[in-house]
């Protein structure tokens, strides 16, 4: 089974999805004989930002409240990195969601950390309706999430665009089946480029294999080769491998072994470290 030099998308139990603290993970990563790791549990999401009904469809009540950010997760990575520097690089941030209007929110939380994923889950449509990435994207709204992901990127706070192909994951065609259309093709250009542009980092996310088993997928619901043949295509782009771990055992695995194979033979360029 394999592993990573490093991984710069981690999780832990306060998003009520995952389990371990920020210790365990740090401790499997170290086993593992990572050289860097970058811990960043979901961000806490204030529930003035949608109605009660969105909320709750997008499952933002699993994840942190704001106080337990600063009172349980930020004390915590901060312990956390300070017990191990000597033995593991460690950065410190979260996998934030991203409304324009509330730009100041998240330019705060990024002022307490190392670094901030954007992890596109929603988003809001042209009728400031929240929207689902995983289940409300079609060929008809698909543009629209390409351009939550360039807004959020143009701010300069996000260091890593994760699962950008996350649209793939229920994506409807004209004919309301899952097929990479014409307007994926668009979509997924005009995320590659922005990421070129802002300099953000495109991740191929490995989560999204057992994603795929627990919806019984056969093939991989994301990372999606067709996403990947056209970012293969630019030279200029940044590219890391993401767990997306929720289990600190993750951070071993023969998923990341089956995404190394398919960097491989999309000819990604894969960076095995970032700078920061
Ligand atoms: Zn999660
Ligand atoms: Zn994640």
């Amino acid at each position: 089974m394999g592993s990573l030099k490093s991984n710069y998308h981690t999780h832990n139990r306060l998003c009520n999805h995952a389990v371990g603290n920020a210790f365990d993970y740090v401790e499997k990563a170290i086993e593992y004989k990572y050289e860097e790791i970058g811990l960043t549990d979901h961000d806490p999401i204030p529930e003035s930002f949608m109605t009660e009904e969105e909320y709750l469809a997008n499952l933002c009540q699993r994840n942190m409240k704001e106080e337990e950010f600063y009172n349980i997760y930020l004390p915590e990575v901060k312990a956390c990195r300070d017990k191990y520097k000597d033995k593991i690089s460690i950065k410190i941030g979260l996998e934030c969601e991203y409304l324009d209007e509330h730009k100041s929110y998240y330019e705060k939380l990024r002022r307490e950390l190392d670094y901030l994923n954007l992890g596109v889950h929603f988003f809001k449509d042209k009728e400031g309706h929240i929207k689902s990435s995983y289940h409300d994207i079609s060929y008809k709204n698909i543009d629209e999430y390409a351009d939550a992901c360039v807004l959020g990127m143009k701010t300069g706070l996000f260091k890593i665009l994760v699962h950008p192909d996350l649209f793939m994951f229920d994506y409807k065609d004209i004919n309301g089946k899952r097929i990479f259309d014409e307007a994926c093709q668009k979509a997924s250009k005009k995320i590659i480029e922005a990421a070129i542009k802002y300099d953000i980092v495109l991740e191929v996310n490995v989560n999204g294999l057992a994603n795929s088993r627990k919806y019984n997928s056969e093939s991989w619901l994301y990372p999606d080769a067709c996403f990947w043949d056209i970012a293969s295509t630019y030279k200029d782009l940044k590219i890391v491998i993401g767990i997306d771990a929720h289990n600190p055992l993750s951070l071993n695995s023969t998923d990341i072994d089956q995404v190394k194979e398919f960097c491989a033979k999309h000819n990604l360029n894969v960076l095995e470290r970032l700078s920061f």
